[in-house]
């Protein structure tokens, strides 16, 4: 059976006329002699207004509850584009996560995919029958909905293809693929014909929303070719996969940017050992995802460590720090909610001494304070102030000379 997974993620799906513009595309693709299997994420920004539906009961509710209401956003765009393809004399099928057999974590909200059983999935092919299947959702052992994290539709798509053994996995979107950075905020961004996985998992979980990070992961896991494609046109799109290290031209091939990050920071801090230990564990405790932590150089046996964090977990995250300085007798807390991390990405990076240097010098000459920095073999993070990222990222894609890459 020759098994293409498309995913179409909710600017493809925000309209009815839009939802009929998918069901062409999917029978074209069928008229070609594969089988279709679809995954939808919900209708344009349906998901960010259920959001906000339960914030307005709840600011922290019941991660069981939160996530039966938040894949309900799922099951209108599937059943919907169901109907298109029927009218259009195609037979097809919607299926919840459950339905299609998405098994996940206990846990809510960013629940990890932990196996996908596909049997229903299969005989409803053999029946000829095009399957569209709720993405962003799963079901766990105690047979609750669960959900597994904003932009994750990306990823049951990756895993729905690598359980078909698919030929490959087209994810479509609103721009004609991967692009050197956000297109829609730098208009000389460069799309990449094809790009490593490597690299794209970093822009992905550095903020390049264009990708969820584990359908990324899953993708270089299971070997699955992802092509990034506009839902608007026919263009070529780009390639997602292994690329020889030889191939690779440029030290920098990307920038990503992140504004939902807050940073925290502790002074004087008795320098004693478990002290970071029950600090992160206590904000683990919490969910709070703790993302870059730099800790300075000890001054009479006193220490700093500052972190970051995701804006809307910043309010937990400086009170369980208030209090977890008070108990240790630091010296004080300091905190700023709207900061952005601005990233350079590329693969080269390891073989080109000299980078980072040059990030620095593009961000200092221009007058750009820099506030933390994080770097691993192929990228380099630096913490601004978030009035600056534009100008930042634009700075530095041009200083990388990315607009002839
Ligand atoms: P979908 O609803 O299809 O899942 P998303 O909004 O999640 O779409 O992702 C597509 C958006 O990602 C684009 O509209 C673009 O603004 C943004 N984006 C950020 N960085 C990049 C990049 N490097 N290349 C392409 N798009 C990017
Ligand atoms: N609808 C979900 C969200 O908005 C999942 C997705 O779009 O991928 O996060
Ligand atoms: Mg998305």
């Amino acid at each position: 059976m020759k098994i293409i997974v498309q995913k179409y993620g909710g600017t493809s799906v925000g309209s009815i006329e839009k939802i009929q513009r998918v069901a062409d595309r999917i029978i074209t693709n069928k008229a070609k002699g594969y089988k279709m299997v679809v995954i939808v994420s919900a209708m344009g920004d349906f998901t960010d207004e259920l959001v906000t539906l339960a914030k307005q009961i709840d600011p922290y509710p019941s991660g069981r509850e939160y996530d039966a209401l938040l894949a309900t956003g799922e099951s209108i765009s599937s059943s919907l584009l169901a109907m298109a393809l029927t009218k259009k004399n195609h037979e097809a099928i919607s299926l919840t996560g459950w339905q299609a057999g998405i098994y996940t974590e206990a846990s809510h909200n960013k629940a990890k995919i932990l196996d996908v059983k596909p049997a229903r999935i299969l005989s409803e092919l053999q029946n000829d029958k095009i399957v569209i299947i709720n993405g962003f959702q799963g079901i766990n052992s105690d047979d609750d909905i669960t959900t597994i994290g904003r932009g994750g539709s990306d990823t049951s798509a990756v895993a729905i293809a690598a359980a078909l053994k698919a030929d490959f996995c087209e994810i479509y979107t609103d721009v004609d693929g991967v692009y050197t950075t956000n297109p829609n905020l730098i208009k000389e961004a460069r799309k990449h014909d094809i790009i490593d996985y490597d690299e794209m998992l970093e822009l992905a979980s550095l903020g390049a929303q264009v990708l969820h990070p584990r359908a990324v992961e899953g993708a270089k896991a299971f070997g699955v070719t992802l092509v990034v494609r506009n839902s608007y046109n026919f263009n070529e799109g780009t390639i997602v996969k292994e690329v020889s290290k030889m191939e690779i031209k440029n030290p920098v091939t990307g920038i990503a940017y992140d504004e939902n990050t807050s940073k925290i920071a502790i002074t004087g801090l008795p320098d004693k050992p478990g002290i970071a230990g029950k600090l992160f564990s206590e904000l683990a405790e919490a969910k709070i995802n703790v993302d870059m932590i730099v800790q300075s150089n000890q001054t009479n046996a006193k220490n700093d460590i500052a972190f970051t964090i995701p804006q809307d977990e910043f309010a937990k995250g400086l009170e369980i720090t208030k209090a977890f300085a008070k108990t240790v007798g630091a010296k004080e807390v300091d905190s700023q909610e709207h900061v952005s991390k601005v990233s350079i990405v590329g693969v080269g990076m390891v073989s080109s001494p000299g980078v980072a240097a040059k990030m620095f010098s593009i961000l200092g000459e221009n007058n750009i304070n820099i506030d933390l920095i994080t770097t691993s073999e192929i990228k380099v993070s630096c913490i601004i102030d978030q009035k600056e990222t534009n100008k930042a990222v634009q700075l530095l894609h041009s200083g990388f000379n990315l607009e002839t890459y």
